[in-house]
């Protein structure tokens, strides 16, 4: 087997697409991912028989190289155009925009596309970034942390790095749908929700499934029980929407769901071979994370010799 130079740390999109760019490169890499499954933040639960994204709820495709991977999601059926148009609630205001993808088989099955053909070891969280640098004591010629700052810090002096605001999302299930047609909806100036997406509408599949993404504020009033925070977000979206309670709901909490300040710079390169990369590195979207993780993999390739 050839010898690994690089250890990539994190399997969310920023790790596994500097770890696809690597190997291209002819450079030898393994991702170390904590989860039991690639994704990070693109992340989709099995959730009563279908995937139901409680992470990103679209992404957006600006960058050209990355609009061409999008592309062929597209062609291999993984990722469809849904939507430029989002609602504003409360009232009857529209936003217009990009195009907004998603995937009918959840935003995880993109990641995993990606890392197809990769050396992924899962469940296994790295607990230190040592000088040489190493990882766990083992020895690579680069190291990256693709992951929020707040994670990279626990293993390594993190430059600059703003604080992360958290979110809890949502997801419940009705028998069947009793809302307007958003697809998705902005949320403005309310103290339980920041946004409501149709999951069944974006999936393509019409299941009546909603996921909502709450304020900070009810994040810090729940932090150790996300369930906690359900009946608020249930009164929030019946005030909204009306309709009967849902059949279940399903609620997960991201501690670090996105950077509170964007950074001008794509990515870190320290002179001791450890590399920062992630939607930190960027305007904090998808987009940002895949090209903070491609352009990271070019300069350590270029570092080291390839
Ligand atoms: C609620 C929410 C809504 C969002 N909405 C949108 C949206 O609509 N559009 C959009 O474009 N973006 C959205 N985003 C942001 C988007 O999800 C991120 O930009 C993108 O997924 C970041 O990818 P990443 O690889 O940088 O980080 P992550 O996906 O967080 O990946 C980091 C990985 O590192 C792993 N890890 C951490 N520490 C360790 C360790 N010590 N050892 C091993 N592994 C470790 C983690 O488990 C994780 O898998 C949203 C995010 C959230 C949470």
């Amino acid at each position: 087997m050839a010898r690994v130079t690089v250890t990539v740390v994190g399997a969310g999109i920023s790790g596994i697409a500097c770890a696809r760019e690597l190997t291209a490169r002819g450079v030898p890499v393994r991702v170390l991912e904590r989860g039991r499954t690639v994704g990070g933040r693109m992340a989709s639960r099995r959730l009563h028989g279908r995937p139901v994204d409680m992470g990103a709820a679209y992404f957006t495709a600006r960058d050209p190289e990355f609009t061409e991977v999008v592309h062929r999601w597209r062609d291999a059926g993984l990722a469809r155009e849904w939507t430029d148009e989002l609602a504003v609630l409360p009232g009857a205001g529209r936003s217009s925009g990009p195009v907004r993808w998603a995937a009918p088989g959840g935003l995880r099955s993109l990641v995993a596309d990606l890392a197809t053909g990769l050396d992924v070891t899962c469940e296994h969280p790295a607990q230190r970034v040592g000088p040489g640098p190493t990882v766990d004591g083992e020895p690579a010629d680069a190291v990256v942390l693709a992951m929020p700052d707040p994670q990279a810090a626990r293993l390594y002096p993190v430059p600059d790095a703003p604080a992360w605001t958290p979110v809890i999302a949502v997801a419940a299930g009705w028998e069947e749908r009793h809302w307007p047609d958003l697809p998705a909806a902005f949320v403005n100036d309310h103290p339980v929700l920041t946004l409501v997406a149709d999951d069944g509408a974006r999936r393509g599949d019409g299941a009546p499934v909603l996921v909502a993404h709450t304020t900070a504020d009810v994040v810090r009033a729940h932090d150790a029980d996300p369930d906690g925070a359900v009946p608020a977000v249930l009164d929030a979206l019946r005030e909204l929407f009306g309709g009967p309670p849902p059949a279940w709901t399903y609620a997960h909490r991201w501690r670090f769901a996105s950077p509170g300040q964007d950074r001008e710079e794509p990515f870190h390169l320290g002179d001791d071979g450890v590399g920062l990369a992630g939607d930190g590195w960027g305007r904090a979207r998808v987009e940002t994370a895949w090209r903070s993780g491609t352009l990271l993999a070019r300069a350590v390739a270029k570092r080291l010799g390839r």
